[in-house]
């Protein structure tokens, strides 16, 4: 079997006047994404997706935040490291899928520059990237704008 797929999720609280870091760019509105370095939810579950994938240990175990290494270690040099670590088990990204849940920032408007970036990060085309943004409806404290939650799934290939 030369194909795997990974999963990861994140969840960040939204405060205001952070930079509203998501995808590896930043987006216009008041809050941002609350945690160490940028707090990228998007990144932080990419990350996640493609080490499940590889059979690797999760964000937090291969980049503790008490570890100097990785203290102020931002979210895009932590995705990287993964595509790496993955690479050397001979795990490549052939394509990856996001779900931002939020209401605020607005997604839609950011689609096509937050696909270059993680494709850029990734080392694939933006065609293999794709994200997308969803409303709570009103149903959770997500929809109060006080969070951002995220889901990514990535397929690996593995070169024979
Ligand atoms: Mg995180």
């Amino acid at each position: 079997m030369n194909i795997r797929v990974g999963l990861g999720t994140d969840i960040h609280r939204l405060e205001e006047g952070r930079p509203c870091i998501l995808g590896g760019i930043e987006l216009p509105h008041p809050k941002g994404p609350r945690g160490h370095s940028d707090g990228d939810a998007v990144l932080h579950a990419l990350t996640d997706a493609i080490t499940g994938a590889a059979g690797l240990d999760d964000i937090g175990t291969l980049f503790p935040d008490d570890d100097p290494q990785w203290k102020d270690a931002n979210s895009q040099e932590l995705l990287r490291e993964a595509v790496a670590l993955a690479a050397a088990k001979r795990w490549h990204v052939v394509n990856v899928d996001v779900v931002i849940n939020t209401e605020g920032p607005k997604i839609k408007p950011h689609r096509p520059a937050m696909r270059a970036s993680i494709a850029k990060l990734l080392g694939i085309d933006a065609d293999a990237v794709n994200v997308k943004g969803k409303t709570l409806e009103g149903l959770t404290e997500l929809s109060e704008g006080r969070a951002v939650s995220v889901q990514a799934v990535c397929l690996l290939q593995r070169a024979l």
